[in-house]
């Protein structure tokens, strides 16, 4: 597989995918998980942050320290996107969140935007682009498309499970966007839904299923 396309062994990640997966998991433990999966995925995409030099004065002397050099801007895509934020931002509390609304249209399968309200110019150096489904890959084309013509300079994309026409939609269309996932499903059906997977991410997280 691409080298530009990450998918994470950690025993942790597989251990909370499956009772992500799992359909008799309710909405708050859904939840639960998908912010714990979530911040285990981005310690995963941000080992290669930009920090500098900054010393720190210690109870006992001086140290050499570091602090982040980039500014991060988180990206989720609306509304699966939004049980991703919460658990990164703890991580990482000066990101800035910038909302991207996609909806896919039943007919066609391909994402329409009906909300982005980012500002004229890019705030942020980075962008995590977070979305826990990778299914057909047009929501994710969709926003990265957006946010390069915003100007951001790096862009990576998050997400939870993906199948492999999502990823190879990803990397085709933008090849320079790192992705990070914790698994990779079969195929997907022709509502475009991922296969296992675990259903609609968005119903499950706010129990509108
Ligand atoms: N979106 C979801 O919520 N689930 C899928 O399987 C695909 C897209």
């Amino acid at each position: 597989m691409d080298s530009q396309v990450h998918i994470s062994s950690h025993p942790l990640l597989k251990h909370k995918i499956t009772l992500l997966r799992d359909q008799r998991t309710d909405p708050k433990k859904f939840r639960e998980l998908l912010r714990e999966i979530s911040v285990l995925l981005v310690y995963e995409a941000t080992t290669d942050l930009a920090v500098e030099p900054s010393l720190v004065t210690t109870p006992l002397g001086q140290a050499e320290g570091y602090r982040l050099r980039e500014r991060v801007g988180l990206v989720p895509i609306l509304r699966a996107g939004l049980g991703m934020v919460e658990g990164i931002w703890n991580l990482m509390p000066n990101a800035e969140v910038w909302h991207i609304g996609l909806l896919r249209d039943e007919r066609t399968l391909e994402p329409v935007e009906y909300y982005n309200r980012l500002p004229i110019r890019p705030t942020v150096d980075v962008c995590l682009i977070l979305d826990p489904m990778l299914a057909t890959g047009g929501s994710a084309v969709t926003a990265v498309n957006i946010l390069k013509r915003w100007g951001a300079a790096r862009i990576k994309f998050v997400g939870v499970l993906a199948a492999p026409e999502g990823i190879a939609r990803l990397t085709t269309a933008h090849l320079d966007v790192p992705i990070y996932l914790a698994a990779v499903d079969e195929s997907l059906n022709d509502m475009g839904y991922i296969v296992p997977g675990l259903g609609d991410a968005g119903d499950r997280l706010f129990g509108t299923g």
